[in-house]
C-alpha cells in the first residue's frame, strides 16, 4: 500500500490511474472480511470496512482516507446465478446501495464477490434447496387471469343491456345463450349473469364509476356548464327533478350532455326547487360559481319575472344566462296551432307517434 500511495505523490503518475488502483487492493481487502460483511439490516458499523475504505495503515492518522461507494449493479439481475433470489434493497447505508437476498432475507453489501460468497454459503444452499419443491406463484396466475376476464365479459355485457335501453331481464336469456353458442369459450363457461347480478353492476358498480367521472369532470376549476332542470311528477304522486349538465369537453372538442342526477322533491315551490338544486350540487362538491347558463321549461315557478328559480339563481350569480327550453317551446306553439285544426288531426298525428314507439 505505502507504495502506490507513494506514487500517488509522483506527478507523472496519472490520477485515473491511481484511483483505478485503489479499488483492486480495497477489492481483496473487502473479501477477506465479507463473512463477517453479511448481515441483516441495519448493518453493524464494524462491517464498514468492507465498504471500500482505501485506507492507509490505522498507525498513521493523517493519511487521508478515501472512501469508496459500493454501488448497485442492474446487470447482476440478468446473471443465471444470482437470478433467482438476488433483488435491489430498498435501503442504504451510509450511501453505499444494498443488494438483498429473497431466499434468506438478508441484506448483502452490493459487491460482486461477497454476492459469490453469500450464494456459496451453507445457509443459502439449503434455503435454495428447500424451496425447490415449493410451485411457483405464477402457476396460479393463468387461475386469476380467467376470473379477470370474466368479470370483464359479465361487465360488458351488463353495460351493452343498459347502454342500449334493452331490458335487463333480457340477461336470464343472454347468459345462458352465450354459454352455448361459444361452447369451446373458458370464459363464457364461466359466466353467470342474470337479471339480479346484471342489475346489481348496472346499479352499483357501472352507475357509480361513470358518475363519478362525470362528477370528477365538472369539479375542474375552470369547467363552466349550463344545467337544464325539469321536474316531473310520476304515478305514485311524487315529485322528482332531474338535472343535465351541458359541458364543453377540450379532450374531445364537443358539447356534451351529462345527466346527473333525479332526486325527489319535498316541495315544488321555487324556493324548493332552488334548495334542490344547491343541495344537488354541494352534495357532488360542483361549484356552482362555475354555472353560465340555466335551462328549463317555460313555466313561471321555473322562469318567472318574480320568484322563480332563475330569479333567485341570478341574486347568487349575476352573470347567468337563461335559455328557455325550446323542445318545450315548441311544444307550446305546436299545441297552440292545432288548437285552430280539427281535434282529430292532431289526434291523428299523437296515435301515429305512439305506434313507432
Ligand atoms: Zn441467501
Amino acid at each position: 500500500m505505502d507504495k502506490w500511495l507513494m506514487k500517488g505523490q509522483n506527478k507523472e503518475d496519472s490520477p485515473k490511474l491511481e484511483r483505478k488502483r485503489k479499488p483492486e487492493k480495497e477489492t481483496s481487502e473487502a473479501s477477506t472480511s465479507s463473512i463477517e460483511v453479511e448481515y441483516a439490516v441495519p448493518i453493524p458499523s464494524s462491517s464498514l470496512t468492507s465498504v471500500g475504505l482505501a485506507t492507509s495503515e490505522s498507525n498513521n492518522p493523517q493519511t487521508k482516507k478515501i472512501k469508496r461507494l459500493n454501488k448497485f449493479n442492474d446487470l447482476w439481475l440478468q446473471e443465471p446465478n444470482f437470478l433467482s433470489w438476488l433483488c435491489k434493497d430498498s435501503k442504504m447505508k451510509d450511501g453505499n446501495d444494498l443488494a438483498h437476498c429473497m431466499l434468506c432475507s438478508v441484506s448483502i453489501i452490493a459487491h460482486k464477490s461477497d454476492l459469490i460468497r453469500h450464494m456459496n454459503s451453507d445457509r443459502h444452499k439449503k434455503k435454495s434447496l428447500e424451496i425447490q419443491n415449493i410451485p411457483k406463484i405464477s402457476n396460479y396466475l393463468p387461475v386469476m387471469d380467467l376470473e379477470i376476464n370474466v368479470r370483464k365479459a359479465e361487465l360488458k355485457l351488463a353495460g351493452a343491456l343498459a347502454e342500449n335501453n334493452i331490458p335487463i331481464s333480457f340477461s336470464d336469456i343472454l347468459g345462458p345463450l352465450c354459454k352455448e353458442i361459444f361452447a369451446d369459450s373458458v370464459i363464457a363457461k364461466n359466466m353467470n349473469l342474470h337479471r339480479t347480478k346484471a342489475m346489481a353492476i348496472i346499479n352499483n358498480v357501472l352507475g357509480n364509476t361513470f358518475l363519478e367521472d362525470i362528477y370528477e369532470k365538472l369539479r375542474g376549476e375552470k369547467m363552466f356548464f349550463s344545467l337544464i332542470m325539469d321536474e316531473t311528477t310520476d304515478q305514485s304522486s311524487l315529485k322528482q327533478c332531474c338535472f343535465t349538465a351541458v359541458v364543453y369537453d377540450e379532450k374531445t372538442n364537443k358539447v356534451e350532455h351529462l345527466f346527473l342526477d333525479m332526486v325527489e322533491l319535498s316541495s315544488g315551490t321555487a324556493k324548493g326547487l332552488y334548495d334542490c338544486l344547491h343541495q344537488m350540487l354541494r352534495n357532488k362538491n360542483i361549484s356552482i360559481e362555475n354555472m353560465v347558463g340555466f335551462s328549463s321549461d317555460t313555466t313561471n315557478v321555473m322562469v318567472g319575472e318574480h320568484c322563480s328559480v332563475f330569479a333567485l339563481l341570478k341574486k347568487d350569480l349575476p352573470h347567468i344566462a337563461l335559455v328557455k327550453c325550446s323542445c318545450h317551446m315548441i311544444h307550446l306553439s305546436s299545441s297552440k296551432a292545432c288548437l285552430k285544426l280539427p281535434r282529430n288531426v292532431e289526434d291523428f298525428f299523437a296515435f301515429c307517434w305512439s305506434s313507432l314507439q
